[in-house]
């Protein structure tokens, strides 16, 4: 069982940003409100997620931290129609099984929380525990029992950036919850929640943003997009401000990207990538979202009628006479 459970961490479990990644969308799912992420030494020597959603009973965190073990599939044809954003039930495992990991959480109703600690996949203690409501999971030293895996992690300087990157992904789509990023003690991110992208956009880029953004708001052949987009000549030299959201996750897309910078090129032939934020709405049967274990690609059963709805709304966004 840890043997495999430390298999399925390679596929869930790259780097501390993919650790981050699950312990955040755990949290959503759990219907916080507030998600507050805390890291040292790019998140290798430590990482702490606490958010103040429904929590866990003490049986439920037992069986949390068991490979396969979900609270969100009842039934064969969940897998085909999923709202929520775990599903597997193999990342607290996963995790757990190359680290040393704790996990504290109580109901909101309940007096008094649990706490599970587990070291390298071996349980170690459960202890009730005194903790707000909510749910805690701290992650020390990953991977200090794979080496081999170990040895591919970057410096904590990328670590971190890559962090930083991903909660800031995951602060903008999900607009109404509000986010903090620690960084080796220093505050990195804050978050409004209050709902608003182009808010929680400057509150990541910054304030001179925000005369620069045009709402976007498209539909075309059953695609739904919103969020906002730059104008032409704030271009940066890499994808770092693009977050492109499609159901609801956070994805990485190459017909998406190619859309954006077509999109640009027509209006301005310069080099760079804008800022955009995409929240892309596609109906279930057109996308599948299990290509990737991490759930970060999909796949697409027709790229063309997604390339030209993302083309199309961005020049409709900017206003552009060609368009
Ligand atoms: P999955 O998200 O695929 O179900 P995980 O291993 O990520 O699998 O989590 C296992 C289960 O633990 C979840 O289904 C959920 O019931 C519970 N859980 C995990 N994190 C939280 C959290 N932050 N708050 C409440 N419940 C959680
Ligand atoms: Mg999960």
């Amino acid at each position: 069982e840890t043997t495999i459970n430390k298999i399925a961490a390679g596929e869930v479990v790259e780097r501390p940003a993919s650790v981050i990644k699950e312990l955040i969308e755990n949290s959503i799912d759990a219907g916080s409100k507030s998600i507050d992420v805390e890291i040292a030494e790019g998140g290798i020597a430590y990482m702490r997620i606490t958010d103040d959603g429904v929590g866990m009973t003490e049986e439920d965190a037992r069986l949390a931290v068991l490979r396969h073990a979900t609270s969100k599939i009842q039934a064969v044809e969940d897998l085909f129609d999923i709202a929520s954003l775990g599903f597997r039930g193999e990342a607290l495992a996963s995790i757990a099984s190359v680290s040393h990991f704790s996990l504290t959480t109580r109901k909101q109703d309940s007096d008094l929380g649990t706490r599970i600690t587990i070291d390298g996949g071996s349980f170690t203690d459960c202890i009730p525990y005194g903790a707000a409501p909510g749910t805690t999971i701290e992650v020390r030293e990953l991977f200090y029992n794979t080496p081999a895996r170990r040895k591919f992690l970057k410096t904590d300087r990328t670590e971190s950036s890559k962090i930083q990157d991903i909660v800031g992904k995951l602060a903008l789509s999900n607009p109404h919850i509000s986010f903090k990023l620690t960084v080796d003690d220093k505050v990195s991110i804050i978050t409004p929640g209050n709902g608003t992208v182009t808010d929680t956009v400057t509150a990541l880029y910054g304030y001179k943003t925000r005369e620069d953004l045009f709402p976007i708001a498209y539909e075309s052949e059953s695609i739904v997009i919103d969020g906002v987009v730059s104008k032409p000549t704030l271009l940066k030299s890499t994808r770092g401000w693009q977050t492109i959201i499609v159901n609801n996750r956070v994805i990485s897309d190459r017909t998406i990207a190619k859309a954006i910078d077509n999109a640009y090129h027509a209006l301005l032939p310069k080099n760079g990538h804008p800022l955009v934020v995409l929240n892309i709405i596609v109906p279930a049967e057109m996308v599948d979202i299990n290509v990737h274990p991490r759930k970060s690609e999909v796949k697409f059963s027709d790229d063309k009628i997604i390339f030209k709805a993302v083309y199309h709304g961005i020049l409709n966004a900017l206003d552009n006479p060609l368009h």
